[in-house]
């Protein structure tokens, strides 16, 4: 259920009508030869539209609005070929409220030495009229993603495909609703926020309910539905039964099954993409679901524990921007659990009481039934595996009072040394960039999340840019994080996203 819808990205050049139409043909010509060569290159993740030649402010001002009321598109890619006056463009950029792309590309790769003259210069001047169009765009403040390059190079073609999942991100982000199951956790301090300015940032909708609202539906599952589910379970995953009984093992596992399909029919009806519990919260459950949210998560919802509503949301928006991705490694919630501070292999063991999404598995997954530690509920029935290798990002939404920021950490993803037999969970392993002693003291500084909304899919920019166009505050720990430097940039964003 949770695959994108068909968007598109319109292609807009920009022109105007001083050239004679022989000039404007090849304009139109040549628009539509980068469009299909984009369309061709198997690189994009969703299909350019090529739009007619736009050489007035109406025709402008007309365009724009027609992008924003098509539900299909998903953002607006510019380009202007020749000359194109920006005052013209003035009311459709303010009217405009979809993502937008400035693709600053020429038709040429080569300048034609032997032949050029200066009907070729008029005809081919995207270096001039691309800066009078960004003019324009940067004196009425906003957001777009420049690209710039030949449309034919593979770098640049990727740039597109990149900025076309961040813009999925922020046309789907106002269709993300979160279910919360109680609270959050008493005394939680980061886990907390504003859910109004939540929803008016992002779009996000943030309801909560009695945990025994789901109960009702959990209960209601038929045991035929639930047997079957089970059944299923054992032709995907391992058992390691832990010296339990084989009868007794599986009566857990069904109690997980039931939670999947009675909480995932709770979504379905009352239109939620994302969900929250809390395991002090558990009312009328038997077991903290642990298999069961893992199973949602896997099938594209978002999750927070202990009532985390911005993980939960950040999670969905993950499973949103990279659903549909050739070779995806996954997204999930993480939390930053253990330390290995050994010289030179420092990391961070990552997992979190048993709700991983096996999306990011790589090997076997199994199941386990095991105490927990907290709580007083049934030993739960979980999905147990390692996390692959390899770059990610790690995310981290924080309330600040007066604003929020999102805190993006590029992290490399390793094995651990040694199996961890006694530890019942999935797990990650990262270093995060820079190193581990300065990426940990930054994210710290920043006031950075022990959850995280993580994912080997998205990069660092598709997350800034996502960030940007909410309008919010972005901090970056990455491989060029310098800590004064990164001190003195939360100094400046305080000032800068003041309100
Ligand atoms: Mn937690």
């Amino acid at each position: 259920m949770f695959t994108n819808k068909a968007y598109k990205f319109w292609f807009c050049t920009g022109s105007q009508d001083l050239y004679g139409d022989e000039c404007l043909r090849k304009v139109a010509d040549h628009s539509a030869k980068i469009v299909e060569a984009l369309n061709a290159s198997g690189k994009l993740p969703y299909e350019v539209v090529l739009k007619p030649t736009l050489i007035s402010q109406a025709s402008i001002r007309q365009t724009f609005n027609d992008a924003n009321n098509d539900a299909e598109c998903a953002g607006v890619i510019t380009w202007m070929h020749t000359f194109s006056p920006a005052k013209m463009w003035i009311l459709g950029l303010k009217e405009f409220k979809k993502p937008l792309c400035h693709l600053h590309t020429q038709f040429n790769e080569e300048i034609p030495y032997d032949t050029i003259d200066m009907d070729f210069m008029n005809e081919n001047q995207s270096a001039h009229g691309d800066r009078e169009y960004g003019h324009i765009v940067s004196r009425m403040g906003i957001e777009r993603k420049i690209i710039v390059g030949h449309w034919s190079r593979e770098s640049v073609q990727q740039k597109l495909a990149d900025w076309m999942i961040t813009a999925i991100g922020c046309i789907e982000s106002s269709h993300i609703r979160v279910c919360r199951f109680g609270d959050n956790m008493n005394n939680v301090a980061v886990t907390e926020g504003d859910k109004v300015e939540a929803q008016i940032k992002f779009g996000w909708e943030i309801d909560h309910y009695c945990v025994n609202d789901v109960v009702e539906y959990v209960d209601a599952v038929s045991k035929g539905d639930v047997d079957a589910l089970v059944d299923e379970y054992y032709s995907l995953y391992k058992v390691i039964d832990d010296g339990r009984d084989a009868d007794e093992f599986r009566r857990h596992v069904a109690v997980q099954a039931q939670q999947e399909i009675g909480i995932e029919k709770f979504l379905v009806e009352n239109n939620y993409q994302a969900v929250v519990t809390h395991f002090g919260m558990l009312g009328g459950l038997k077991q903290l679901p642990g298999l069961a949210i893992q199973r949602l998560m896997a099938k594209g919802y978002g999750f927070g524990a202990e009532g985390d509503w911005k993980v939960a949301a950040m999670v969905r928006l993950m499973k949103l921007m990279t659903a549909g991705k050739k070779d995806a490694k996954g997204s999930s919630l993480m939390e930053d659990y253990t330390y290995n501070l050994v010289a030179g292999k420092e990391g961070i063991l990552q997992a979190h009481m048993m709700e991983v999404c096996p999306t990011v598995a790589e090997g076997d997954v199994s199941m386990r039934v095991t105490p927990l530690s907290m709580g007083n509920r049934e030993d739960p029935a979980r999905l147990v595996f390692t996390a692959k290798e390899g770059p990610a990002v790690a995310t981290s939404l924080v309330d600040l009072g007066d604003r929020f920021r999102l805190l993006i950490n590029a992290v490399d993803c390793k094995k651990v040394e040694k199996p961890m037999p006694k530890l019942p969970v999935g797990t990650a392993y990262w270093t995060p960039q820079p190193n581990f002693e300065d990426g940990c003291e930054a994210w710290i500084l920043a006031g950075g999340a022990h959850h995280t909304a993580f994912s080997y899919d998205l990069t660092v920019e598709q997350m800034v840019d996502w960030a940007n166009y909410m309008g919010i505050e972005t901090a970056v720990i990455d491989k060029d994080t310098n800590l004064r430097q990164f001190k003195n940039e939360l100094r400046w964003n305080a000032a800068a996203y003041r309100k």
